[in-house]
This record gives C-alpha cells, structure tokens and sequence, in this order.
C-alpha cells in the first residue's frame, strides 16, 4: 500500500495499519501528537483507522489549529450525547456537529419533553464526572446497517455515510453507546480536559421545516483552561459587537412574531437611520445621472415567468396569491419592472446608458434557519439600479458604478475584506447564456478595469450568473460571515428574454446590455454591518440622536434647554432633552451606553452667559463654548459627513 503524504513523499507497507500506526512509523513523536487524518483530502477519520488502501494522508496533529479543533471538538460532542443519554434515558441522539467559526460544537437528539435549562447543568455535571474517568471509545468500520441497534437518525446518517465513503463508522463508548456521525470522533480521551456547554436551541430534523424539531445543545472544548478561556474571550467579545446585541440599546429595529419572522420593523432611531443613509445615496445618484424610478412591490405571474425567475428563482419567492382572475409574486427583485419602463417607448443609441434607480421594497422567502437579525431577512429595500447600455459603453459604465460604491463605501468607511470577480466556466456550456463573443468582450473589459483601477481581486471561474459576469464587494461579519454589499452584475439574456432594443446609428434595431447594481445592497444588511463595524457607535452625521440635553437646576434649566432644542431644530439637527428624575452622572452614564455623541449639561453659569457645556462620546473632556459656536460646530460634522 502506498501512502502519500502531504509533503508528496511517499510511504509503502506491506499491510493495513492503523494512522497512529503509520504516524508512529514516521517519527515516534508523532505518535503521541497524532489525533486522526484526513484521507485523499476529504475523508476525516481517527487515529485508530485502518487504512488499507494507497490515498493521501494528512496527519491531524495538536500542531494544526483549526483542524485539531474540530477532532477534539466532535469527540466533545460525542461524549456530550452519552452524558446526555445517561441523564435523560428517552433522549434519541440525532447528530453531531463542528462550526468553525464559532468553534462551537454541538450535538441535536429528540425528547418529548423540552429540556429546562437546569436539566442541561446536569448533563454538565455528567460530562465533567466523565471527564475524571477513562473513558473507552472505540470506532468500528461498517457497510451494512442491520442489526446495528440504531434509533432512526442514526440510523438515516449510518446510510447517508454508506451512501457517500461506502461504509459508515459506529463509534462505542464504554462499550454500551453507540453513536454515528460523519464528523471524526477520537479514541484519544485524555486529551480532552474542558467541555463546557453553552445554550439550548432548536433545530429541525436535516433543516426541514416539515420534520420534528429537534433539542440542540451547543458547547465549546479545548485541551486546558487557558484554550477554554481563550475561545470563551473571542466569542464573548465577537458577541459583542453582534449587531442584535448592539441594537438592544440602540434600538434600530425589531421583529415580532406576529408580523412574522424575518421582517423587520424599523423603529423610529432604525427610520431617520435609514433616512439619512437614503438621502446621501440618492444625491449621490443624482450626481452620477441616475433617475428615480418607483414600481409596485407585486408583479403578475406572467411577468416573473417572462423573466425566467419563476424557473430559476421559485424557491426564493414567497409562493404567488390569487386576486381575481390574476396571479401575483411579492417581487423578489426589480428588474423585469425597470425592464418595463425600458420597454415602454422605442429608445436610440442617444439615449444610452439610461439609468433607474430604486430604493426598492424586495421580499424573498429565506429558510427560517438562515435569518440573521437585520443581515438576511425576508422583507427588504434594496439599493437597486438597472442601466441599459451599448455594448461600446460597458466598459465605461462599469468604470463609473465602481467608482460611485468605491466613494458611498468610503464616506461610511465600510471595511472591504476582497472583491470577488466572477467570470464563467468556457467549458461549461450547460450553465451559460450561449454568446462566447459577448461574454469574451465583457469579462475582458471588466478585468482590464479592475487592473487599470489597480484593485486587487480573487477571480472565481465558474461562479457569473448564468447571465453574466459580476462583480461583487466583499465584508466580514462580526461572527465572521462572508456577505456580499455591493454588486455589479451584467445581463446579456433579459434584454434578450424581453426583446428590447435600441435604433443604433445606422438606423438598425439592436439590444442593449443590462446592468444590475446593488449600491450598497439592501439598507438592512447594510446598517446590520455598520453596526457591527462601528460597533453601535455611530458618526454624529448618522446617529439617531445627535446630541442629549441635561439640563441641571430645576426649571429655568429645563426652559434654557427646550429653548436650545428648538435652535437644533431649526437647523436640522437631532436632540433630545433628558427630563428623569435621575442623578446627573446616571444621566451621563446612560448617554454614554446609548452611545449619543454628544452631551450636553445646562445649568445657571450656561443661561447666565448663553453658552453650552458638551462632552463627547467617549471622552472626559468638558468643554463651555457659546451656543452658537456649537451649533456650527456640530452642523459642519454633519455637512462634512463625520
Ligand atoms: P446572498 O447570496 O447573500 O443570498 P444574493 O446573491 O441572492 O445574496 P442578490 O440577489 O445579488 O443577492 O442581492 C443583492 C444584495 O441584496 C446583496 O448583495 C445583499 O446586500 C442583499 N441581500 C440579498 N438577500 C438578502 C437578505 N435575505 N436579507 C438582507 N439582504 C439581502
Ligand atoms: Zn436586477
């Protein structure tokens, strides 16, 4: 048998061994350090599998950080569900996961009855009455499933195992629990010397709304209590910055539940918010010659099967209504209604690029699973634009919509993490719009832009549209997701699915190319990053309330201030007048929680000598200055966009 390794050496035995056997006989110190493999680059397996066949092989060794994470962490899990099992006998375990990101294990099982979350600090208990103990786990190669003595979701992950590697593996602890499960589970125990679990959710049985729902427990593990502590510190402090978590003070918006999930209400802070990013955005449209459109939020059926999303797309929509004789879609994008302005005279070269721009309500059925706060929700505006070009005018166009996201994103000083161009598989002829000439000009010019820009870009082939190449801008989450902002995507085949055209200088009837641009994508998961980026606290030009009045010293104090709200007011800027019965430095403090980037303290020495006392957010500093200086203090920050 032949073993390569990941160094492209190569290893031959006579026999079938064991990995910890083959890392042994690679250097002996690898023998202890060694938790599992990973076999021909896909397969996890651990440290007493036997390989008996030529594959690659890459050791997972307490060297690796991530990978040995997740070897320790489903082995975590494992013993979790037998704790679990040897708690609460009726517990069907179901499966076992690893999230990297949150270097989070966890393990989902059925029961009748919820779990209470004292019943979960039993099982804690039982895990860490485990954890003093040898505890014996043994894993066994099968093909076949019968006789195994396996509840029905093991049952079901033992066959999709099967299915997949062609044999699945049963692993025992202390010779009476079985558990199966894709994820690796080591035999190496001791290695293990923190479990602590975390929350209780739930989850449907394989995502499935239509199945049961399922107990999840959640946990973290690590190999000391320094690791434990470590991975406790990144997450706490990545919650922290959760824009849900942000948005308990701010309050920016809300869900309720019976409204629905998944769309959001923008609370009166999330409005002038939203109000004042949609402002600036618009003028910026205006400045690049963009027009205004508005189109209704439901379109026929007709229209969205014209446009192929019915095909492509069904999924994705909230499932069409009846009114009548006719049938409607909720719209899930805008673009076959801007097509219909397009449509609705003849149009000339001379006209090109003509450009509509929406700030427009979108809905889209997400699976419940994936709603995240403001970041994917079901309802939304989207930032949206579509611009009819010559095929001569792509290239420019492209140059001009990078350049109007590059200055929006820099004005909100958006972090970008990369920017993703996507161009098509040549070879693939079964995913593409079929025009090799169209796609050839365009991706050539987009590329060529991206160098004379001097951006750097990751090239992702095989991954445009079907309908074109796109260009999309890349941010991480505070919980470390990849979300797409802005887009630029371009369309060969709608203007070819609506017949549009435009008379060109010869007088001949040609298409146009469609543009889609997202500006800064939807305004809700936009605010969800800059939430997270900012970390609530927001530059005086967007936050909510600019500026907290206290006035000290009873009621001529209160009189001096509603008198200087009113002097905000005329010039459009936010206040507000903090009236409670509380002590001052409450009142401080919570301005600060509120992260209000402005303070205002009035008292006698203020309205003796028409001045202002202001604190900015953040800082000790108290600063007396007269009133009218402040006021073009603070109207110049937000004129300048700071
Ligand atoms: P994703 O891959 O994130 O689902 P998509 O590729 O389907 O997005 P597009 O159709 O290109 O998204 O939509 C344009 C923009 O709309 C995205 O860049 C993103 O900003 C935003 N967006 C898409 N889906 C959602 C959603 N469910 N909730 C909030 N914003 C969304
Ligand atoms: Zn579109």
């Amino acid at each position: 048998m032949k073993i390569t390794l990941l160094d492209g050496s190569v290893k031959e035995f006579d026999k079938a061994l064991t990995v910890k056997e083959i890392a042994e006989n690679i250097a002996v110190s690898l023998k202890k350090a060694t938790v599992g493999a990973v076999i021909d680059g896909n397969q996890k397996v651990a440290s007493d599998y036997l390989v008996d066949k030529d594959c690659t092989l890459e050791l997972v060794t307490n060297k690796q950080e991530g990978m040995y994470d997740e070897f320790i962490s489903s082995t975590a899990a494992a013993i979790s569900a037998y704790a679990t099992d040897q708690v609460f006998k009726d517990a069907q375990i179901a499966e076992v996961f690893y999230n990297a990101d949150e270097y989070e294990f966890a393990f989902t099982f059925h029961r009748d009855e919820r779990l209470k979350l004292e019943q979960v600090s039993k099982i804690q208990d039982e895990v860490n009455k485990l954890l003093t103990t040898d505890i014996k786990i043994e894993n066994k190669k099968v093909t076949e499933t019968n006789d195994l003595g396996l509840n029905t979701y093991q049952l079901h992950t033992a066959d999709e195992e099967i299915y997949k590697k062609g044999y699945a593996i049963v692993t025992t602890i202390n010779d009476t629990y079985k558990i199966v499960s894709s994820e690796p589970i080591c035999v190496e125990d001791k290695l293990l010397k923190e479990i602590h679990l975390q929350q209780l959710t739930g989850s449907y049985w394989l995502d499935d709304s239509k199945n049961v729902m399922l107990q999840r427990i959640h946990g973290l593990a690590a190999t000391s209590k320094k690791e434990l502590d470590k991975k406790e510190e990144i997450l706490k402090d990545r919650r922290s910055r959760d824009h849900r978590e942000i948005n308990k003070t701010l309050e920016i918006f809300d869900f309720d539940p019976l409204i629905g999930q998944g769309l959001p209400i923008w609370l009166p802070n999330g409005t002038i918010l939203k109000d004042t990013i949609k402002d600036y955005l618009k003028e910026k449209e205006w400045e690049y010659d963009y027009v205004q459109v508005q189109t209704p939020v439901i379109g026929t059926l007709d229209l969205y099967r014209t446009s192929g999303h019915l095909d492509h797309y069904r999924d994705d929509m909230f499932q069409p209504f009846k009114a009548g004789n006719e049938e409607f879609v909720l719209k899930p994008m805008s673009c076959p209604h801007h097509i219909a302005i397009y449509r609705s005279k003849p149009r000339s070269y001379r006209d090109l690029p003509l450009r509509y721009a929406e700030h427009a309500l979108q809905h889209r059925y997400e699976s419940s699973g994936s709603l995240t706060g403001l970041e994917r929700v079901r309802a939304m505006e989207l930032t949206d634009s579509h611009i009819f070009v010559r095929p001569d005018q792509v290239e420019e166009e492209f140059k001009s919509i990078y350049k109007l996201i590059e200055e929006v994103l820099a004005t909100f000083h958006i972090d970008i993490d990369y920017l993703s161009f996507s161009v098509r598989d040549p070879e693939d002829k079964e995913k593409y719009y079929q025009n090799d000439e169209m796609w050839d000009r365009a991706e050539a010019e987009l590329e060529g832009v991206l160098k004379d820009l001097n951006l750097p870009y990751k090239k992702m082939v095989g991954e445009a549209a079907f309908y074109g190449p796109k260009l999309d801008i890349q941010a991480k989450t505070a919980q470390n997701h990849e979300i797409t902002i802005s887009t630029i995507q371009l369309d060969f085949l709608l203007p070819e699915k609506f017949d549009l055209t435009y008379v060109d200088e010869k007088g001949q009837l040609t298409r146009p190319i469609m543009i889609h641009r997202g500006l800064i994508g939807t305004y809700e998961r936009f605010v969800a990053t800059l939430l997270e980026q900012t970390k609530g606290v927001l530059p005086v030009w967007l936050a909510p309330n600019q500026i907290e009045i206290i006035p000290v010293g009873g009621t001529d104090a209160e009189k001096y201030a509603e008198q200087i709200r009113q002097e905000f007011k005329k010039r459009h800027l936010r206040s507000h007048i903090d009236l409670r019965d509380e002590r001052l430095s409450y009142k401080i403090r919570d301005a600060q929680v509120h992260k209000i980037p402005y303070q205002l303290v009035l008292g006698k020495n203020e309205i003796d000598n028409n001045t202002l006392t202001y604190r900015k957010y953040g800082s000790e500093e108290q600063t007396t200055i007269p009133a009218n200086e402040f006021y073009d203090l603070v109207s110049k920050q937000v004129a300048e966009k700071q």
